[in-house]
């Protein structure tokens, strides 16, 4: 009896990853018909802008700056793949992104020794039932042989920034994270993964966290670069 509820189980969870990963026919986006094994067509991928530039996010005084680099820019269809990612769990538009990111770490020769991710409040990963910045990084983490380690906890929850100043924005997010697993970070270079870089405050207090506690050189990717 038991051993047929575990095969049931596990048939349920290859019906699951068939429908997440079968054949990829249509694009993910405008639903056209694909001739490559890629999840978006030709079409959707042209309006892709891709990130070359690298952004320094410093604090006030810029007394400290960390570099920021983005697999695309913010718009058409990477903005279409950033938000099916997080509000429709679309996996599918998550390896998307994360190829557009592997080639930033390519094309600037990002070297570190593991990746970690912006983390959400409990609450906010309860609602969401993921982490798009964890999903990325552990598509990169097969990309790169890297591990990915989590090393820092969302310990307030923050209001929407939409609709705040840059001022109000830096201000809500400060004090927001701490960090966690020190001894795994001590002089290790560490790249801080998150989908989307707006006013840059959120990977900044990240990054200030680890660099505090220990870590050496710490570079931050995103998915996509907001040009506001
Ligand atoms: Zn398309």
């Amino acid at each position: 009896m038991e051993y047929g509820i575990i095969e049931s189980l596990k048939n349920l969870k290859d019906c699951i990853l068939s429908v997440i990963y079968s054949g990829n026919e249509n694009c993910i986006l405008c639903n056209n018909e694909l001739y490559s094994d890629k999840y978006i067509c030709d079409y959707c991928m042209k309006s892709i802008m891709i990130c070359r530039d690298k952004t320094e996010i410093g604090n006030v005084n810029g007394t400290l700056k960390f570099d920021c680099y983005s697999g695309a820019y913010y718009s058409g269809s990477m903005m279409e793949l950033i938000v099916k990612l997080k509000y429709k769990s679309s996996f599918r538009s998550g390896h998307v992104i994360a190829d557009y990111m592997y080639n930033s770490i390519k094309a600037n020769k990002l070297e570190f020794d593991f990746i970690t991710y912006v983390p959400m409040t409990k609450k906010d990963f309860k609602r969401r039932g993921f982490n798009q910045g964890e999903y990325l990084a552990n598509i990169l983490k097969e990309y790169t042989k890297k591990p990915v380690i989590s090393c820092l906890s969302k310990i307030k929850s923050t209001k929407d920034q939409i609709g705040l100043s840059k001022r109000e924005r830096w201000e809500n997010i400060k004090g927001s994270f701490r960090f966690k697993n020190i001894s795994l970070i001590k002089n290790k270079n560490v790249l801080i993964v998150d989908d989307v870089l707006t006013t840059g405050a959120t990977a900044f207090y990240c990054a200030l966290e680890l660099k505090n506690n220990g870590a050496n050189k710490i570079t931050i990717l995103t998915g996509a670069k907001s040009r506001v």
